[in-house]
């Protein structure tokens, strides 16, 4: 086929032990810990997840400097357990979602709070908020052949050292396996996708400088410097 100029580079994020995991769809889930639903001003109410899309290139690989992004002064992280897909479908139970994911990471679902605030009270998209260039970091990929499947552990993160946000991934208002299944009836899933799956309370602002360093029990950690 002839294309007529370079394709894009093929986005993939390292997995532990070996080999490159290449990214389809970065989803994510909005509101999925009580506390952190809190601080944003909602009633944690157990309502149906709701998502919203990163672009594929807006991955950044551990160890990478994040620029700090244009047209905000309030960029705040947000810690996330991140769900990799080797398999997909559409109306996938809860019962055999384990059976897609690939493996875990830690990300940091990076977002212009400022422009993301602002689209909320107007009811317009979050894709500005949430979507921008370097906004989605995430560590090596560890598989689940060798952690198993993660339903609880610490999940934590730290702003040059300093804790600003430490939860547990059993929080979650909904589980890995029933995100899955609620975004496989909206979705065709498939292989190489990627789902950040919610940030426990603690989000915070990051300036230029800072050392941004995330957790997960069993998992990679990821560590980005914001310039
Ligand atoms: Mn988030």
């Amino acid at each position: 086929m002839a294309v007529v100029f370079d394709p894009p580079r093929i986005v993939t994020i390292p997995v532990k032990g070996g080999g490159e995991f290449p990214v389809r769809r970065v989803y994510c889930v909005g509101r999925n810990y009580a506390d952190h639903i809190r601080e944003m001003g909602k009633d944690p109410e157990r309502e149906p997840p709701f998502f919203f899309l990163k672009a594929t290139d807006s991955i950044v690989t551990n160890g990478a400097d994040v620029p700090y992004p244009s047209r905000s002064s309030n960029v705040h992280h947000e810690i996330e357990l991140v769900v990799a897909l080797d398999r997909g479908g559409k109306n996938i139970s809860a019962a055999n979602a384990n059976a897609c994911v690939f493996g875990y990471a830690v990300g940091n679902d990076l977002t212009r709070r400022d422009l993301q605030i602002q689209a909320r009270e107007a009811g317009r998209p979050w894709f500005t908020g949430k979507g921008f260039d370097a906004s989605a970091p995430v560590s090596a990929i560890s598989r689940r052949a060798d952690v198993g499947d993660l339903a609880m552990g610490t999940i934590w993160l730290k702003v040059n050292g300093v804790e600003r946000q430490c939860a547990d991934i059993a929080d979650l208002v909904w589980s890995v396996p029933e995100i899955i299944a609620e975004l496989s009836t909206l979705f065709e899933l498939a292989a190489g996708d990627v789902i950040f799956t919610g940030t426990p309370a603690g989000v915070g602002p990051v300036v230029r400088g800072d050392v941004v360093e995330g957790g997960i029990d069993r998992l990679e950690p990821l560590i980005t410097r914001i310039i």
